[in-house]
């Protein structure tokens, strides 16, 4: 995007997402999700921190909460409540550090450690007390004014109503409610024919506010206290020497305040990562509802110092934990051919983070969902994942529209072999698509076709080619099936998240085949040629080939007398190769193999030639090596193996039970060795 393109798109979403925030805050109404809200503000936060020149006062991430509301008496807080910006990964959290550090000496920059405290999914509140005694209780509101709910606030338990220390505090903590009680109430509300609570924040807001405070006592709440701030706290000394703002929480405890046992001191980022990894797996253990942690700069001068940008402190954020829905770019959207035939369209995404895994891909089903989402390439998407299923396309936000968005229509005929798409006769149900759609779903009547694709891929994948361990034919079969590839360069682009919604495909499976892949994405000239499965050419061609051409770019380019005079090529080899890249689409596919993976330099390795010049045939068993590591011997040296004998044979090892080739050897009075002598030429 160019300056102008981010300066349409950051004025786009400030209006999508007003636009939600009024629905939500003013009309109580719903249309995307938390996660999905929160990808969108997260994008505009990125792109206002990358340009700051477009940053605006009225941009909803300059903001808080919703206003105050008329029904109840306003306060105004002596000091702003601000609330954090979000972070959602590592980097995002490292790219916090690295922000707030800039502004630190060097030894201050020592000095960061950090307090975490588990983010509980309820209504921030600020009490006051006034020689020992609970004063007035308020909302966040807009963060400079909130509303006056001290008598609600009272009825909570949690909450002292006099201290034992008679100094004058404000303090700052969470009100919220349990998970049993969110249910006792949801199944009250369904008795009373009243309707749902979405989620326990939503009753405690609604519960807080009510203007009845007998309707607050009914429903047992419950509150953490989290920050201390004396009225004059400018001067430090008027408390109890706090320093940190693990003390804050230790004088809160002692002054009668309920503070939360799980929030953890965290020595540096890495510590951090353990606490929220941990949080983020054992949460359902806990009684109430977290939705990430909160993350602070220990040392309180420090904290201080950091100051405050726009709605929310430097030294802190909120770390949460990973978005079911997100939102992201159709970069593209690609039809691929399955491995029965079926077509299916295919969004490729920019990448994008759901439920802690990348995701590049969701599928589009067929032609009547795309008509359903109206969806176009270029178009901004929000992605999600209902359970442990391929992604899916939730809805496309038109809103954020430019104009460059281009239609898709699909094909006719097959984008592999031409032939006329077909519709069956009946229309297929996809109960597997996490819902009971039905649609239209084209396919290449070609058996040739889709068998010739799954081929290819068992060929790429083979031990003489890329070899990756743990993708046998059943995962190539589902990938296929899901269209998560169409041809094999598309495995280095899988991310674990694309895997992990495959049937049997679990967290671990999926990271380690993804592992696997990776480990896999350098490559000998050899064994790239090979996996290329130009027709004719096998496992001893391809070495053949690498050795003389040395690089990819020089047998692309070859013409086909000068391969025909190469040694060991035949004319129908040669000609197989010359045809193979004079193909347009296997070109586009070397040129996506190319980018995703790496050709090792052919390896030198320091050791004689000692069988240059010599050719092996190998025959039988051998009983110190397999054959593959004896081939691979051979070569190392500089020598040529070949399967069959003839009189360019110079050596012809024999195994137990060696078969005809022996005796062809012996015919054509080619040197026969046994293993032991074979042994010997190796040293
Ligand atoms: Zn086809």
């Amino acid at each position: 995007m160019n300056k102008q393109e981010i300066r349409k798109r950051i004025e786009k979403l400030k209006e999508l997402i007003n636009y939600h925030r009024y629905l939500y805050h003013v009309k109580d109404k719903q249309e995307i999700s938390d996660s999905a809200l929160d990808s969108l503000k997260k994008e505009l936060f990125d792109l206002e921190q990358e340009n700051p020149e477009f940053m605006t006062k009225d941009s909803p991430t300059q903001r808080i909460g919703g206003e105050a509301q008329k029904e109840f008496k306003k306060i105004k807080h002596q000091e702003r409540m601000l609330s954090f910006n979000d972070a959602f990964s590592k980097e995002d959290m490292q790219s916090w550090q690295d922000r707030f550090s800039k502004l630190l000496t060097e030894k201050e920059k020592q000095k960061i450690d950090f307090y975490c405290e588990l983010k509980i999914d309820g209504l921030a509140i600020e009490l006051i007390y006034e020689n020992g005694f609970l004063k007035t209780g308020s909302t966040r509101g807009d963060g400079a004014i909130g509303e006056d709910i001290t008598q609600n606030l009272k009825t909570i338990q949690a909450i002292p109503l006099n201290i034992k220390d008679k100094k004058n505090l404000t303090i700052r903590g969470e009100a919220f409610i349990s998970k049993k009680e969110f249910e006792n109430i949801n199944k009250l509300q369904l008795q009373r024919g009243l309707p749902l609570y979405a989620n326990p924040r939503n009753i405690v807001a609604g519960s807080v506010r009510q203007l009845d405070p007998k309707v607050t006592s009914e429903r047992r709440l419950d509150s953490y206290a989290y920050d201390l701030i004396l009225p004059a706290h400018r001067s430090l000394g008027e408390g109890w020497g706090q320093k940190t703002h693990e003390d804050k929480h230790k004088i809160l405890e002692n002054l009668g305040f309920k503070t939360n046992k799980n929030n953890k001191y965290c020595k540096n980022l890495e510590e951090v990562f353990h606490f929220h990894n941990y949080w983020q797996k054992n949460r359902v253990s806990l009684g109430y509802e977290i939705d990430g942690i909160v993350v602070l700069v220990n040392n309180n001068e420090i904290f201080e110092k950091l100051g405050v940008i726009g709605k929310a402190p430097r030294a802190g954020i909120a770390f949460k934990f990973p978005l079911i829905q997100a939102t992201t770019e159709v970069e593209d959207i690609k039809v691929q051919v399955g491995r029965t035939g079926a077509i299916t369209p295919v969004a490729v995404l920019k990448p994008v983070n759901i439920s802690g895994a990348t995701i590049t891909r969701a599928t589009l089903h067929n032609e009547d969902e795309i008509k359903r989402l109206g969806i176009k390439i270029g178009d901004s998407v929000i992605v999600g994942r209902a359970g442990d299923v391929i992604p899916d396309i939730i809805r496309v936000l038109t809103e954020l529209r430019t104009g460059k968005e281009k239609s898709f229509k699909m094909p006719e005929i097959c984008p592999a072999c031409g032939t006329k798409l077909q519709k069956p006769a009946r229309n297929v149900s996809r109960s597997d698509a996490g819902g009971s759609e039905t649609g239209i779903i084209l396919f290449c009547p070609n058996a040739k076709c889709f068998a010739r694709t799954r081929r290819n891929f068992y060929h790429f994948v083979s031990k003489s080619a890329f070899d990756i361990e743990g993708l046998g034919p059943k995962i190539i079969n589902r990938l296929l099936d899901e269209a998560l590839v169409s041809d094999p360069s598309d495995i280095f682009s899988l991310k674990e998240g694309d895997l992990e919604g495959l049937e049997r495909f679990g967290e671990k499976s999926a990271e380690n085949l993804i592992k696997s892949i990776k480990e896999r994405s350098e490559i000998t000239l050899s064994k790239f040629i090979y996996a290329l499965g130009i027709r004719n050419v096998g496992e001893e061609t391809a070495i053949d080939l690498a050795k003389i051409f040395k690089s990819i770019e020089n047998l692309r380019n070859v013409k086909l007398q000068d391969l025909e005079n190469v040694l060991n090529i035949g004319p129908v080899v040669a000609k197989s190769i010359v045809e193979w890249f004079s193909d347009k689409d296997n070109i586009k596919f070397l040129n996506k193999l190319e980018k995703a993976v790496k050709i090792k330099k052919q390896e030198a390795n320091g050791r004689k030639e000692i069988l240059k010049g010599l050719s092996f045939v190998l025959t039988g068993a051998l009983e110190s090596m397999s054959r593959d590591i004896a081939r691979e011997k051979i070569r190392e040296l500089g020598g040529d193996v070949s399967e069959s004998v003839s009189n360019k044979t110079s050596f012809v090892v024999a195994g137990a039970e060696a078969g005809s080739k022996l005796s062809k050897a012996e015919k054509l009075g080619v040197k026969i060795v046994s293993e032991e002598e074979f042994l010997k030429m190796l040293k």
